[in-house]
């Protein structure tokens, strides 16, 4: 049976990005060696490298004065590098979920945090004043648990940073108007173990605070993200996959594709009368589409997912602390796969007669 790939992270890759990376695990680049088993300072890599800092600032158009970094640690480590380094005294965080959340957790171990927050998180807070004295507003733009979505850019007097680790590539992005963006690689890009991070050189070396070098985000501008070894593997398949967003149409190709498959999906969970969607019309998010039974047939989650299983469908399974189902929707989700999971969940309405 055909699968259907919905999980949230790590997550569907495009096929050639898979098959690509398989072929250099065995040959890389010609020289008959494993990509495994290269210098990351060959010329082959370092190539590999440079290609996918380009193709970064090409498809995303960022302006001069940003570095596009390629780290270890998860976007986790981020959350804890960012205070590290932009941190004065006072930062705004938006708390729209558990990553969210695990930012502002952090952030406190280096000052005072003004917290933004609605009532709950299938709601996203908007038009918010924020103090005068914070050194930089943080927001997680697509909240991957929650499935809530700021589309739009955040137009504030203050340096922007944003976790855009399951929505990266997915929709135009104004990049001018952020002092850095960063993610995860394995929900839109890649296999885990390397996170992206454009950085805007002129908001580092504020703070006054010692910092190791590893965690230090000058460190690894000046060393063009070398400075030790970078994560091989998974910065090739992002290279891939980088070629292939090229090759279908760019971030503005991505985005067609995306909002045509969210509204074939939510269609869908608007129409049918076993289910329900967790998230206002206003916040949904392109990537994670959530949704639960509707009240009347609560009973019949169970039900469901084991029929939607047995249709071959993978990773639909809401987040334990959610619950209901989540079908993440990243750029590499063939369309026909929203096609099978709209029929399933028409099959299974059929089926209660
Ligand atoms: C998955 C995810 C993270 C965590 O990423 P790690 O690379 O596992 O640390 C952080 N933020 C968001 C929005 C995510 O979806």
């Amino acid at each position: 049976m055909k699968k259907h790939n919905f999980y949230a992270g790590p997550s569907i890759l495009p096929k050639k990005v898979v098959k690509e990376t398989a072929k250099a695990l065995k040959n890389f680049a010609g020289t008959g060696l494993s990509l495994a088993s290269i210098s990351h300072r060959s010329k082959e890599f370092v190539q590999v490298m440079s290609e996918t800092q380009d193709l970064f600032k090409e498809l995303l158009d960022i302006p001069e004065g940003y570095s596009v970094l390629f780290l270890g640690g998860g976007a986790s480590m981020q959350f804890a590098m960012i205070p590290y380094n932009l941190m004065k005294s006072k930062a705004a965080y938006v708390n729209t979920g558990a990553w969210a959340s695990k930012a502002l957790k952090e952030a406190k171990l280096f000052g005072e945090v003004h917290e933004i927050k609605a009532d709950d998180f299938f709601h996203l807070p908007k038009n918010f004043d924020l103090p005068k004295d914070i050194d930089y507003l943080h927001i997680t733009t697509n909240n991957t648990i929650y499935g809530t979505e700021y589309k739009d850019d955040f137009d504030v007097n203050v340096p922007v940073i944003a976790d855009m680790s399951s929505d990266i590539f997915s929709r135009k992005v104004d990049i001018s108007k952020y002092a850095m963006i960063y993610g995860g690689a394995q929900k839109n890009l890649a296999p885990s173990g390397v996170t992206f991070v454009i950085i805007k050189n002129d908001i580092i070396g504020k703070v006054d605070r010692q910092i190791p070098s590893m965690l230090n985000y000058k460190t690894h501008i000046d060393k063009e993200s070398m400075f030790n070894t970078p994560p091989v593997i998974p910065i090739y398949a992002a290279h891939q996959t980088l070629k292939w967003i090229k090759a279908n149409g760019g971030v503005e190709g991505m985005n067609k594709k995306a909002v045509k498959k969210a509204e074939i999906l939510y269609n869908e969970i608007d129409r049918n009368p076993y289910f329900v969607g967790t998230v206002g019309n206003e916040s949904r998010s392109l990537m994670n589409i959530c949704f639960v039974m509707s009240e009347e047939h609560k009973d019949k989650e169970k039900d469901f997912l084991e029929f939607a299983t047995g249709q071959g469908m993978v990773g639909i399974k809401g987040h334990r602390s959610v619950g209901g189902f989540r079908a993440s929707t990243y750029n590499s989700l063939p369309m026909k796969s929203v096609k099978a999971l709209v029929k399933t969940m028409q099959k299974f309405e059929e089926k209660q007669g």
